[in-house]
């Protein structure tokens, strides 16, 4: 069941669970989360990047829309890290929620950019995702970042002062995550207290964690004991999928879709299942009277 984000996470904010949002860039993901979830009975959100939009086309949101309408899974349809041009296409196919990322500007240049778009958005019942503080990147990820040496931290003062002016209805927030895979040898920290700061000053706000890929187990699961409702998933899945797939490929005969992508998809299946369970979503659908 199509749903916005406010919607959606307003009961894993009162359940103390976190939701995945997997970035859907091709059907065969699609099809593979909604599976996995509808096993699983968990909540879900279907993130599709401008990056993503642009190679599928306006046409493959029809039938994201049409697979989230009919599953009983509550679903959303999210535009991840988006400018203001790419709002205005999103909102117009029918996403339920998108997100403005102005973190690298200055404060009030981000405030002002964000306010136009919850503006814009609110009349039309979709949810809008902001971003303080920058997260980091770890390669030449299409979701961007700055250099993990560079990270600004999400202040909690701050977080209060843009939620009141701007209205977002979620926001990413900057604790020491990265974009991508991070390379051999680095050891990210998460800044759980930090975290805690900020959720005690914005505790109706549903707080998002982005670059969360490689993180230990037990940092995530800390994160969403401590008020982390939406948890951004694009590589590691991607990554489990295309790898199987490059060993398939080695056979030089095999050319059958069918053939080719079950391995693929049971090995992205496995990443699927137990990031819904580190999340602690599984089992989380009897929430939502859905009448
Ligand atoms: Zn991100």
């Amino acid at each position: 069941m199509l749903m916005n984000m406010t919607d959606l996470l307003k009961v894993a904010n009162e359940h103390n669970f976190a939701v995945p949002a997997f970035n859907i860039g091709t059907g065969m993901i699609l099809n593979a989360v909604i599976e996995r979830c509808e096993a699983l009975q968990a909540p879900v959100i279907l993130a599709i990047h401008p990056l993503e939009l642009g190679f599928q086309g306006d046409n493959f949101i029809e039938s994201v829309k049409s697979i989230a309408n009919r599953t009983k899974i509550p679903c959303v349809i999210h535009l991840d890290h988006s400018e203001e041009k790419d709002i205005y296409r999103a909102v117009r196919d029918g996403f339920t929620s998108v997100m403005i990322d102005a973190s690298s500007l200055p404060f009030e240049e981000n405030i002002a950019i964000t306010k136009r778009i919850v503006d814009f958005c609110r009349p039309l019942n979709v949810s809008v995702e902001g971003e303080l503080g920058t997260i980091g990147t770890t390669e030449q990820s299409f979701e961007g970042g700055v250099s993990s040496t560079e990270i600004s931290y999400t202040q909690p003062e701050e977080a209060r002062t843009f939620i009141d002016r701007t209205g977002v209805d979620t926001l990413a927030i900057a604790i020491g995550t990265c974009h991508g895979i991070y390379p051999k040898g680095f050891q990210p920290n998460l800044q759980q207290e930090l975290l805690s700061k900020i959720k005690k000053v914005v505790p109706e706000t549903p707080l998002v964690l982005h670059g969360g890929s490689s993180n230990k187990d037990s940092e995530i699961a800390e994160a969403c004991r401590r008020g982390i409702n939406k948890i951004n998933i694009s590589s590691d899945i991607k990554d489990a999928f295309y790898q199987e797939l490059r060993n398939t490929l080695k056979d030089e005969f095999i050319r059958e879709p069918f053939e080719l992508y079950p391995p693929a998809i049971a090995a992205m299946n496995k990443i699927i299942d137990h990031k819904i369970e580190l999340f602690n979503d599984d089992d989380k659908v009897k929430y939502y009277r859905l009448g």
